[in-house]
């Protein structure tokens, strides 16, 4: 298989261990004075935003920043709990450069590119060194050296934390990069805009039109090049652990611009998560992933049990994860330990009111830290209280802001008890695809962080998603950039009201306009929750053909019912919350619909795409490399059309395999 014409991925040559060293050497360069008088604007204030504007500010260019949280701090990146990737080696336990490579290309079931992963684990360590520079207060040891601990789909311990609030405080390193170019004047800050639409002249991207979202006005912002950096799409589940405001507009405005979709149908499900509760929940909760380096997962060996955990004896309990993978144990993947949660709820095994959970236990560990203090301590012959008591001095420790997350949620103490868990929308894989540069299919439009395609393939590793975004903004758009920005140093600001700017301006406004006009009588959210329904049944966890073309006619009669009678209320030249919510929900069912068509089309089951046809006798994915080692990438042709273009995968430095975790 070929790569499509229209796809140039634009991969340097060389051996793989030095195309990126050789590539940024030779890379085109702007020239400082240049640099002053070529505009940047960067879409999202995440880690991926923040880090690019702080990085780009820095070199010297003139960056604007948009948002739509009042504070750029607020972005979803916040939210992240357990952890960021490097391969630093500090355990001294046979971490490498390679072996980051190697598990992130395993981990994502070969359908990632090659170059762009080996890239991601070259500038691992940088991020570290740059965070620490900024002053994050990652976890150390007892001597000062940084702490590590285990995610999945690994066997060693590289990942990076600060407490259970890695992403937050990540985020504030970035986040005063970021303030200081804002005091320098380098950076421009427009918190409370919403990116409404990519304009593009002549086939280039110059720039935005966004929406004051206090004041509802429309404004226009020309810009050099546009860096959507705009998160990923999981709230078109409706239920997910994602932001609330987490959507996809930006991302599908520019697909709809002439930017193609990369893997729409991978997502994550993840696994740790608290089970729904009832059908009045807008959203789900994550405990993080770090949790299973002391928490052991198991359902009862009986079905139907309805003891209390603590009741069910030792011999009683199947340590499902451990039993089936026991070489990686609670600690496989996120694709692989969902799955496994699910047949087992399926088959009957399934704990607490509505069966569809699992246990997470700590007291196997709470005992063994115990022990561990007590030894400390000089303790003889400890009580099991004592000793308990001690060692869970220590998981509060590591998790406790998670334990008390838990416990506020649910009413149930985990210390005492273990937590009831359940798989998750996570994370998407998919998003706009993106060549070497992560410059998308329009000229001058980038993507990156969660909004991109991304390094993960179909499946992505716990921890690897804090590293991509900083890797994208802190070390490789201040590179690349340059290779797109050094022929436009003669390009004067496009005065914005070209015509491009107007036209775009007043589709923009038509939008608005015809949403309020159309005064039906069914809320926004009852749109969204019913998208969420279709795509988590037929496009989540599992899918099958029967199951996505329903879901591809359900989801066109539910654009057209929501075109006809959706209801919102208020007016356009004022903060209209329900407004915004109804534009984002007008793209997550186009995305929707987009996700059902790239699924049906892979008849194979990779990563998080779990086909029904496509399994082993054992109920693993089964992939299909003859015929499916490609990144799909879709161009949006017109309503409900999308053409497909495919990327071949080459895999050059790494054996291609079924993969296991046994
Ligand atoms: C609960 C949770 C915990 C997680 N924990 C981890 C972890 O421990 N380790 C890990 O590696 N990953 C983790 N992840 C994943 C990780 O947090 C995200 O993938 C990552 O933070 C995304 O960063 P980003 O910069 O790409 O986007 P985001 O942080 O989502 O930022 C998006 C930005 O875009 C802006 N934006 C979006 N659309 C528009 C628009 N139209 N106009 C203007 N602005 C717009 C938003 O305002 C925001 O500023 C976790 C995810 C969740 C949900």
């Amino acid at each position: 298989m070929a790569t499509t014409s229209k796809l140039n991925a634009k991969i340097p040559d060389g051996i793989l261990e030095s195309k990126w060293t050789k590539y940024r050497s030779s890379v085109h360069l702007v020239n400082p004075s240049n640099k002053r008088s070529l505009e940047v604007l960067v879409v999202g204030s995440g880690l991926a935003g923040s880090s690019a504007a702080a990085s780009l500010a820095e070199m010297g260019y003139k960056v604007k920043v948009f948002c739509y949280q009042d504070s750029p701090r607020r972005a979803h990146s916040i939210a992240a709990q357990g952890g960021i990737n490097a391969a630093k080696n500090y355990q001294n336990d046979g971490d490498s450069v390679y072996r980051l490579f190697y598990d992130t290309i395993k981990g994502g079931d070969y359908r990632s590119r090659e170059a762009n992963v080996h890239r991601l684990a070259e500038v691992s360590s940088g991020i570290i060194d740059q965070c620490v520079a900024q002053g994050v207060p990652f976890a150390r040891e007892y001597g000062g050296t940084l702490s590590n601990r285990s995610f999945g789909g690994t066997q060693v311990q590289r990942t990076f934390y600060a407490a259970g609030q890695t992403g937050q405080q990540l985020l504030l390193g970035a986040y005063s990069a970021l303030q200081r170019q804002v005091g320098m004047g380098a950076v421009t800050l427009m918190p409370r805009h919403e990116m409404m639409d990519v304009v593009t002249i002549d086939g280039k991207a110059r720039g935005i039109i966004a929406r004051d979202l206090v004041t509802g006005k429309l404004e226009r912002h020309f810009g050099h090049a546009v860096l959507l950096c705009t998160g990923g799409y999981g709230n078109v589940f409706y239920l997910s652990t994602n932001a609330m405001g987490c959507n996809v507009t930006a991302a599908w405005k520019a697909h709809k611009k002439g930017a193609f979709f990369g893997n729409p149908c991978f997502t994550q499900i993840h696994p740790t998560c608290i089970p729904v509760s009832g059908d009045h929940q807008s959203k789900l909760t994550l405990m993080s992933e770090s949790l299973r380096n002391d928490g052991r997962i198991w359902v009862p060996k009986k079905k139907d049990d309805t003891r209390k955990a603590i009741d069910i004896p030792e011999e009683e309990r199947d340590y499902y994860l451990e039993r089936r993978y026991p070489a990686f144990g609670n600690l496989v993947p996120r694709d692989v330990a969902s799955r496994a949660a699910k047949e087992r709820c399926d088959a009957g095994y399934g704990v607490g009111a509505s069966k569809m959970a699992v246990y997470l236990d700590f007291a196997f560990n709470t005992e063994r830290y115990g022990k561990i203090e007590a030894t400390k301590n000089n303790l003889h012959n400890p009580n099991k209280d004592e000793i308990m008591r001690l060692g869970k001095e220590v998981v509060k420790e590591k998790y406790g802001n998670l334990f008390d997350m838990y416990k506020q949620i649910t009413d149930e103490n985990p210390y005492e008890q273990p937590m009831r868990i359940y798989p998750a929308v996570h994370y998407t894989m998919g998003g706009l695809w993106v060549d070497y540069n992560l410059m998308t299919t329009v000229p001058g439009l980038y993507a990156l962080g969660e909004a991109n395609f991304s390094d993960h393939g179909a499946n992505r590793l716990g921890a690897s998603a804090l590293m991509q975004g900083l890797a994208d903004g802190y070390f490789v758009i201040p590179y690349t950039i340059g290779e797109y920005l050094s022929e436009e140093i003669r390009t004067k600001a496009i005065p914005t009201d070209n015509e491009a700017f107007v036209k775009s301006e007043a589709e923009v406004q038509a939008q608005i306009d015809k949403l309020l006009a159309i005064k039906g009588s069914k809320s926004v959210d009852n749109f969204h929750k019913r998208l969420g329904k279709i795509i988590w049944e037929k496009c989540g966890m599992s899918r099958d053909a029967e199951g996505l073309k329903w879901a591809i006619a359900e989801v066109q009669k539910l654009k057209a019912e929501f075109w006809n009678d959706v209801f919102v209320p208020g007016t356009a030249n004022e903060f209209n919350s329900e407004l915004e919510k109804a534009g984002r929900v007008a793209d997550f069912i186009e995305l929707g619909e987009l996700m059902c068509i790239d699924a049906l089309n892979r008849e194979e089951s990779c990563g998080g795409h779990f086909r029904e046809e496509y399994q082993t006798e054992e109920g693993e994915a089964l992939r299909d490399d003859e015929n499916f080692a490609f990144v799909s990438a879709w161009e949006y042709k017109a309503d409900s059309q999308f053409e497909l273009h495919k990327e071949e995968l080459k895999y050059e430095n790494i054996k291609i395999a079924q993969r296991s975790y046994k």
